[in-house]
């Protein structure tokens, strides 16, 4: 439909990226099972307020009313959600335009089309990723691959397009990885040596240096560091980033060793335990076991650069205070009801991420609380003591601390004990 729409016009359209990937991958012949889908059209265009990828967008909603559009980068890009059956997700469609559009001769021109999209997929990162499939007659459904990208397909590789593209896009580091993860591709070797390349000549500094991940840039960092850890392949992918030392996007001194592996994939399992509905994020409190080892000034500023959510920003910079006050209070106790006092004031996310920093006798104290012992209540409740005939007031919560204190201890067994004890 779109493409009729286009063709109407005199326009070219194409679907390109990760669709025509992963369609070629997969084998399958149906496109709408892909849920995200990216077009570009091309063609000669009168307006210069907005192009025609959004006109496009503007037609096929109002074909389809119940599509959301969003329109963004400066006109030339729109975008159409679908909030589709539950079961099959939603499907989402961008739609770029290509440059062509304002040039004053018609893009039906084949040299013209052809180098119009030719230049738009020069842009994108990798090879695999800058196959296009035209839409619009002639010859629709012919598969546009400038780069060498079926063959890299066949090969599994991930290659770039060219030797700037790194220094271009720092962010494409973290994308060459989790394609390569993902798909169980391999780095192609010339592709890794421009990404060491690029890294052994600063980029990361410079960039932090200059203060200006732009915040487009951090942004994207972000997202692609979001994506990472948050996919179920993230532990290979962490350990190829680090190998080619791309946690130097964070901090020079941020690594992946022994220390760190161990703590990461430790948090892992307790949050996967403690939080299995995913409430805290894991992703973040895994950046947040690399970022904690750098010193509290240093992890204070990435947090803030990487405008990281108050909370995390929180627990990075109370993580050493809890950590020693922690620490000296659990090795002086000798009743379970101490360690409940000493744990009880601090935030269950605080106390994950001090649990697995800690020698193994804290931890394990630590782990006990977070899966038992925080858990345990007194036999009696305010509302017991009043149906009990006591008068409400301040007493309340001093007889109930004291009532929790004994069941701890196991000095208080059952509801009855507990009764003869306020009694
Ligand atoms: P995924 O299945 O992970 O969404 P995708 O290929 O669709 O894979 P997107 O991040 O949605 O990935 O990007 C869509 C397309 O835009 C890519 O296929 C690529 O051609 C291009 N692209 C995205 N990010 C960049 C970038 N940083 N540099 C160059 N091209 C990019």
């Amino acid at each position: 439909l779109a493409a009729t729409e286009a063709q109407k016009r005199g326009w070219h359209l194409y679907v390109v990226g990760g669709a025509v990937r992963d369609l070629l991958l997969t084998e399958t012949q149906d496109i709408l099972l892909v849920q995200d889908i990216d077009l570009v059209v091309d063609g000669f265009h009168n307006s210069v307020e907005v192009g025609a990828g959004v006109e496009l967008a503007l037609i096929i909603q109002k074909m389809f009313p119940n599509a959301r559009l969003s329109v963004h980068g400066e006109f030339q890009t729109a975008a159409l959600l679908w909030h589709k059956d539950p079961e099959l997700g939603s499907l989402w469609i961008d739609i770029a335009t290509s440059r062509t559009e304002f040039y004053p001769y018609p893009a039906a021109n084949p040299e013209v089309e052809a180098s119009s999209i030719r230049q738009d997929l020069y842009r994108r990162d990798f090879t695999i990723n800058a196959l296009a499939v035209r839409l619009t007659p002639p010859r629709e459904g012919e598969l546009l691959d400038f780069f060498g990208g079926m063959i890299d397909l066949r090969s599994r590789q991930i290659r770039v397009l060219h030797a700037n593209s790194f220094i271009e896009d720092p962010t494409r580091i973290y994308r060459a990885v989790r394609f390569a993860v993902r798909l169980n591709f391999e780095l192609e070797p010339q592709t890794e040596d421009y990404i060491r390349y690029a890294i052994d000549s600063g980029i990361y500094e410079r960039l932090r240096l200059e203060n200006h991940p732009t915040p487009a840039l951090t942004t994207r960092l972000k997202a692609e560091l979001k994506y990472i850890l948050d996919s179920h392949y993230w532990q290979p992918a962490l350990k190829l980033l680090a190998h080619l030392d791309a946690l130097h996007c964070l901090h020079s001194e941020i690594v992946l060793d022994e220390s760190s592996w161990w703590q990461i994939r430790c948090i892992s399992r307790w949050l996967q335990y403690l939080d299995p509905y995913n409430q805290l994020e894991h992703w973040l409190i895994r950046l947040e076991i690399l970022i904690a080892q750098l010193n509290e000034e240093e992890r204070t500023k990435i947090a803030h650069n990487l405008n990281l959510p108050k909370e995390s920003i929180e627990r990075l910079k109370l993580i050493t205070k809890i950590e020693s006050e922690v620490k000296d209070k659990l090795l002086n106790c000798d009743r379970l009801s101490h360690i409940f006092r000493v744990l009880h004031p601090y935030k269950f996310s605080n106390l994950i991420l001090v649990g697995v920093r800690s020698p193994k006798k804290i931890r394990r104290l630590i782990w006990q609380y977070l899966t038992k012992w925080s858990k345990i209540q007194a036999p009696l409740t305010g509302d017991d003591l009043k149906a009990m005939g006591y008068k409400p007031g301040p007493k309340y919560k001093q007889v109930l601390d004291q009532l929790l204190t004994k069941t701890l201890d196991g000095d208080i067994k059952t509801r009855e004990e507990a009764e003869v004890f306020v009694k």
